[in-house]
């Protein structure tokens, strides 16, 4: 299995090339995540693909797409030493950004591009600005110096001033959430329209926790077809009772360990929305920030409840799946795990 942490990277680096692709290049951008090396390199890579002398592929609009990682401005990039990529670090001693950096960063971004097609500021550990520096920075994000790109690394957004938050485009590159699959991503959209109007708080738990017991019946069933069907049993009918048996026993085992391995993924995706949900409180409202199709049922469901509450959802269906993994009751752990959910 690949481990979470690279698929979400990938969706993440997905949606950026995505919305290059589009044309749409944001002037800035917040990159979420909790490893910093993981967000300065695709911070790199944004600065490469954005200045790159012979990009790999362009999309329709003309607009690089892929870095070819060895031209000299690529080279330069990736040796920190571009004289149009300003790496912002908090100071050494007092180990935040102050307001004379980002003055000068901002003095920076102002001047024309000394080679490069763009200007880029990246500032690796923005939740380290202090507030003078982030305040001396709103202008500045809200309208950027014409071709220049400013991209904020943080791995502690609650450290962040909303204001700044608000006017970055986010991408998260979290190893919290997995990818889904066609099958969980069609669920977990079914199940963000269900929560989407305010209804009477027990009757919406109970239609979502309809519509999870649903769609688990059904992979159940279906995992049960599948591998009873490639199962010796089926082939062999005349064997021994003895080696029948154990094949029951196996088949038995194989339907639960997969049951349980497919349940988790529809757990995770519906950790995955929840953690939207929790950005859409903080003030994401860009379709980029979500998973893709739901930005209005997140964005709904977000704007009536308190960024606690969302946070206290993530936390509490974190644990209904630690209880999934257990020998607890499924439909008990489920329907405790739904009912608590503020939505
Ligand atoms: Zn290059």
């Amino acid at each position: 299995m690949t481990s979470p942490a690279n698929t979400n990277q990938q969706t993440a680096a997905e949606l950026l090339r995505r919305s290059l692709a589009r044309g749409r290049l944001g002037h800035a951008y917040l990159f979420l995540g909790d490893d910093l090396g993981v967000l300065e390199e695709a911070a790199t890579r944004l600065a490469q693909t954005l200045n790159c002398l012979q990009p790999l592929e362009r999309g329709e609009n003309g607009v690089p797409l892929e870095p070819c990682g060895q031209c000299g401005n690529c080279g330069r990039i990736t040796r920190h030493n571009h004289p149009d990529v300003v790496w912002v670090r908090p100071e050494m001693k007092s180990r935040v950004i102050g307001a004379d950096q980002t003055r000068e960063v901002i003095r920076t971004l102002g001047l024309r591009a000394a080679e490069a097609p763009h200007k880029v500021a990246i500032f690796a550990g923005a939740d380290r600005m202090n507030n003078n520096a982030a305040n001396a920075f709103l202008k500045t994000l809200e309208e950027p110096p014409a071709g220049s790109v400013i991209i904020l690394l943080c791995t502690d957004q609650d450290r962040l001033l909303e204001t700044i938050i608000s006017r970055c485009l986010r991408l998260s590159f979290a190893s919290g959430v997995v990818r889904m699959d066609a099958e969980v991503a069609a669920w977990v959209g079914q199940f963000a329209e269900l929560a989407r109007p305010k209804s009477p708080p027990l009757f919406g738990r109970y239609q979502l926790l309809g519509s999870l017991i649903n769609v688990l019946a059904a992979t159940k069933e279906r995992i049960e077809e599948t591998l009873t069907a490639q199962s010796p049993l089926q082939k062999y009918r005349e064997a021994e009772a003895s080696q029948q048996e154990r094949w029951e026993e196996e088949l038995k085992a194989a339907i639960e360990a997969e049951y349980r391995r497919r349940r988790g993924e529809f757990a995770a995706g519906l950790q995955g929305w929840l953690r939207d949900v929790w950005l859409g409180t903080l003030g994401a409202t860009s379709e980029l920030a979500f998973l893709p199709g739901l930005r209005d049922a997140t964005v709904s469901v977000a704007a009536r409840l308190k960024v606690n509450e969302a946070r206290e959802n993530l936390e509490s269906w974190e644990k209904t799946q630690r209880l999934l993994n257990t020998n607890a009751q499924e439909a008990l752990v489920l329907e405790v795990g739904l009912l608590r959910l503020k939505l």
